[in-house]
């Protein structure tokens, strides 16, 4: 195993984000999925019909999304995708989870804000490490660069 493995990170974390990115969107405007793929592609993320698919039926099977299928561009029929009352309640308690998220570990991350020392049983890891950076007055030693 690599140190990154691409697919675990994505079935453990991912997939989560790619749901957040898809009902945030489907708030905005009806989504189609080729949109949906081009739009995750923009970010970075390089995910196959076969994944986003299934994972479009999921969020229509958890009663967040709700799709319908309409003539589109091209007189193709395609499946369109909005945001339901359901998907709104959990888009906006997502929210708030990536607001709190973002906070603690971009912001409090970068701002090296002091916080409260972990009360954990032993952590003999970290001391042997040197993951300490923490110094004994309670303000932060300066990481070397
Ligand atoms: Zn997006």
């Amino acid at each position: 195993m690599t140190v990154l493995d691409s697919k675990l990170l994505t079935r453990e974390i991912l997939l989560g984000f790619w749901k957040v990115h898809i009902l945030h969107h489907a708030a905005e405007h009806p989504v189609i999925g080729q949109w949906v793929l081009s739009e995750l592609r923009r970010h970075g993320y390089d995910i196959s019909p076969g994944t986003l698919y299934p994972l479009l039926k999921r969020l229509e099977r958890n009663g967040w999304l709700r799709s319908e299928s309409a003539v589109g561009q091209g007189k193709r029929r395609r499946r369109y995708y909005r945001l339901t009352n359901r998907g709104a309640a959990v888009l906006e308690v997502l929210r708030e989870t990536v607001i709190e998220l973002h906070h603690e570990v971009v912001e409090e991350a970068a701002s090296h804000a002091p916080r409260k020392p972990l009360r954990l049983e032993s952590a003999p890891d970290a001391q042997a490490s040197g993951a300490r950076t923490r110094r004994a007055d309670g303000r932060k030693s300066r990481s070397a660069r």
